[in-house]
C-alpha cells in the first residue's frame, strides 16, 4: 500500500518549524502522542497476540531515556497529552523513572496529561507511585468478570490479580476507565453485567470492536461483533443520549441515564474519526506511524541518535507529519480474513 500524499507545487503543505505547534496537511494539529513503551506483555489476549509470540530484541528498543526524548521533542512541538501504552507498560524494567522524568513537563504546564493504558496486572504495586508522578486517569483493559472466561481469553491472566489493582488505582485517587473488547460469543452477553459494575464503581467505560491487526492465530470474523448490534442491543436496556465527543479519536460517548455513567464506543472500521485525528503513535523502537490502520511509518532513532542535538530529530518529526494520511483502510477481508495491517497491536499500542 502507497500512502504517500501527492502534492501539486501550488497546495503543497510547508513543514513546521521547531517550536512551532506540528500540523499535518489536512490542517489537524498533532497534540496527543501514544508511545508503546514495550511490544512484551504479561498476558497473550486472544485478539491481540498469539500464545507464541516472537519478541524485539532487546538491543533493538530505545532506551528509557531515548523514549523520554522523543517524548519531550514532540512536547516542545505542541503536544499537550502522552499516553504510555504496550505491550504492557508496567511490565518494562524501570518504567516508574519514565513516568518521573516526563513528569516535569506536567509541573512546567507544558503538558496537560500523561496517562497508560494496562491490563492491571501490576497496578497494586504501582498505583500509588503513577499517582505520585501526576498520572490521574489510567485505562484498565477487563473483559470479562467471569474468572474462568478472563483466563480464556488473556490465556495467562489473573481476574482478581486485576480487580486487586484496579481497587489500588482508585485507593490511590486515580480515575479508572474500562476499555472491553466485544468479542462474539465470549462476553457479548456480558456487557450489560460490566457496564453495571463499572458505572457502579464510578468508573467509565469504553467498549472495542476488535481491529484487524497482526495474524493472531484465529479468525478475526470468528471474534467479530459489530459495536452497532451491540448498541442497539442496549438500547432496549438502558435509556442511552449522545454526549459530544472532544478526545479527536475514534470513541463515540453516551451517558446511561440509568447508572448515571458514561459508556464509549470505538468503533476504527468506521471512518467517523479520522477528520479530527489529532494523534501519532511512536513504537517501542523509535518508528512512528501517523495512523494506526496504515502501514507507513517514519524512523525516529536514526535522526535521534545520529545526534546529540534535536535539530535532525525535529526534522524527521516535519517530514513524517507530512504523510499522514487523510483516513485509514481498516477493512476484515472476508475472503482470505489477513490482517489489514500486519503489526500487532501491542507494537503501535492501542
Ligand atoms: N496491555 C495493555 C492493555 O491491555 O490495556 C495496553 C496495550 S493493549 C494493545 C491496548 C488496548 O488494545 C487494550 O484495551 C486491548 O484490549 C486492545 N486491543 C488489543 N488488540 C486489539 C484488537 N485486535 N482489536 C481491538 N482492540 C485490541
Ligand atoms: Fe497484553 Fe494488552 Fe495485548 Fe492483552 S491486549 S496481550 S494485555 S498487550
Amino acid at each position: 500500500m502507497n500512502n504517500k500524499i501527492v502534492e501539486t507545487a501550488s497546495d503543497a503543505p510547508r513543514a513546521s518549524k521547531p517550536g512551532r505547534i506540528i500540523r499535518d496537511p489536512f490542517g489537524r494539529s498533532i497534540t496527543y502522542l501514544r508511545v508503546s513503551v514495550t511490544d512484551r506483555c504479561d498476558f497473550r489476549c486472544v485478539y491481540c497476540m498469539s500464545e507464541h509470540m516472537t519478541f524485539l530484541p532487546k538491543a533493538d528498543l530505545l532506551t528509557l531515556e531515548e523514549i523520554d526524548r522523543v517524548c519531550s521533542a514532540f512536547v516542545e512541538r505542541g503536544v499537550r497529552k502522552l499516553r504510555l501504552t504496550g505491550g504492557e507498560p508496567l511490565v518494562r524494567r524501570g518504567i516508574m523513572n519514565l513516568f518521573s522524568s516526563l513528569s516535569r513537563h506536567l509541573q512546567s504546564g507544558a503538558l496537560d496529561e500523561i496517562t497508560l493504558t494496562t491490563n492491571g496486572s501490576q497496578l497494586t504495586k504501582f498505583a500509588a507511585d503513577l499517582y505520585a508522578c501526576g498520572v490521574r486517569r489510567v485505562n484498565v483493559s477487563i473483559d470479562t468478570l467471569d474468572a474462568e472466561k478472563f483466563r480464556t481469553i488473556t490465556r495467562w491472566g489473573d481476574l482478581k490479580n486485576v480487580l486487586n489493582g484496579i481497587d489500588a488505582a482508585q485507593a490511590a485517587g486515580l480515575a479508572v476507565k474500562v476499555n472491553a473488547v466485544a468479542l462474539k460469543g465470549v462476553n457479548e452477553d456480558e456487557i450489560p453485567e460490566l457496564i453495571d459494575w463499572a458505572h457502579g464503581r464510578g468508573m467509565d467505560m469504553t467498549l472495542i470492536e476488535v481491529m484487524p491487526m497482526g495474524d493472531v492465530g484465529e479468525g478475526r470474523l470468528d471474534q467479530y461483533l459489530p459495536l452497532s448490534l451491540v448498541r442497539s442491543r442496549l438500547t432496549s436496556r438502558y435509556s442511552m443520549q449522545d454526549i459530544p465527543d472532544r478526545t479527536g479519536g475514534p470513541a463515540r460517548y453516551v451517558r446511561i441515564a440509568e447508572t448515571g455513567g458514561r459508556l464509549g464506543f470505538i468503533t476504527p472500521l468506521t471512518h467517523n474519526f479520522c477528520e479530527s485525528c489529532n494523534r501519532v503513535r511512536l513504537t517501542c523502537t523509535g518508528t512512528l506511524f501517523m495512523c494506526l490502520g496504515q502501514d507507513d511509518a517514519a524512523d525516529l532513532r536514526a535522526p535521534m541518535r545520529a545526534s546529540e542535538s534535536d535539530d535532525l530529530l525535529h526534522a524527521a518529526i516535519d517530514e513524517a507529519i507530512l504523510r499522514k494520511p487523510k483516513g485509514h483502510d481498516f477493512v476484515i477481508d472476508r475472503r482470505n480474513q489477513q490482517p489489514a495491517v500486519g503489526r500487532h497491536m501491542s507494537v503501535t499500542g492501542g
